[in-house]
């Protein structure tokens, strides 16, 4: 196993740095550990050393890790995810990052009102183009959150986005910033039921200047549980 005790603690010292660079608090952001494609006993020593949120992209994945660990964890949905699947995950998971057409988020909406909940979701917003068909275009975004906001059982409470992997990571940062002014522009509106408390964006390669920019949420996978292999799985 990869020194997960270490790999934390480096980068909650650099999300530290990264604040306090920004005149910001520590304790504004939260780090979620994408802990996709590891076992179950990578989760555990996350879990040992502190950290109580973990990210997920499969909702078969999901289903199998909390069958092992349950609600000791906050399960976050980072991944694409299929209108026929949401029934499997609507009660595991605290939020769900990736909610980018209304059929999915009526289908959310639906399985919420079956199981008496309400569901916490972030608007995914696509800005790099060629690199993953997901997220809505900024231009669509304030409509879509408009009608999103109509559903009863559901809680816009922000963005989240993909950034392109780039080598150097200064690359990345206008679009951090675009994200945080249109998550500005949105809380502006007063639209209700709409909260921009959320910004989920950063990873590994470019989280520290994701949170010089605003970002609320950094999903850090290699950085803390070391690299994937796919094969595994
Ligand atoms: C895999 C994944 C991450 C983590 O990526 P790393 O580069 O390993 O930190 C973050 N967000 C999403 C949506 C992912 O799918």
């Amino acid at each position: 196993m990869e020194n997960i005790k270490d790999n934390i603690k480096i980068v909650l010292d650099n999300i530290e740095i990264a604040a306090k660079k920004a005149g910001r608090s520590k304790e504004d952001i939260t780090l979620i550990a994408v802990s996709k494609t590891k076992p179950v006993e990578c989760i555990e020593e996350a879990l040992k050393n502190g950290l109580v949120n973990m990210g997920e992209n499969k909702v078969q994945e999901i289903r199998h890790k909390y069958d092992v660990l349950g609600n000791n964890v906050k399960w976050h949905m980072i991944g694409h995810l299929q209108t026929n699947k949401v029934k499997y995950i609507i009660d595991k998971v605290s939020l769900i990052h990736s909610v980018d057409s209304l059929k999915l988020a009526e289908k959310i909406n639906a399985e919420a009102v079956k199981s008496d909940k309400i569901m916490d979701i972030l608007i995914q917003l696509n800005v790099a183009h060629e690199e993953t068909k997901f997220g809505l275009m900024t231009k669509e975004v304030t409509d879509f959150i408009i009608a999103v906001s109509k559903l009863s059982n559901i809680r816009i409470k922000g963005l989240m986005t993909i950034a392109p992997y780039v080598i150097n990571s200064e690359d990345n940062r206008h679009i951090f910033r675009e994200i945080k002014q249109l998550a500005v522009d949105i809380k502006r509106k007063n639209i209700d039921n709409v909260s921009m408390d959320i910004l989920s964006m950063g990873m590994t390669n470019d989280y520290m200047v994701a949170i010089e920019e605003g970002s609320t949420m950094v999903r850090v996978g290699t950085g803390i549980f070391g690299k994937r292999d796919y094969n595994k799985r």
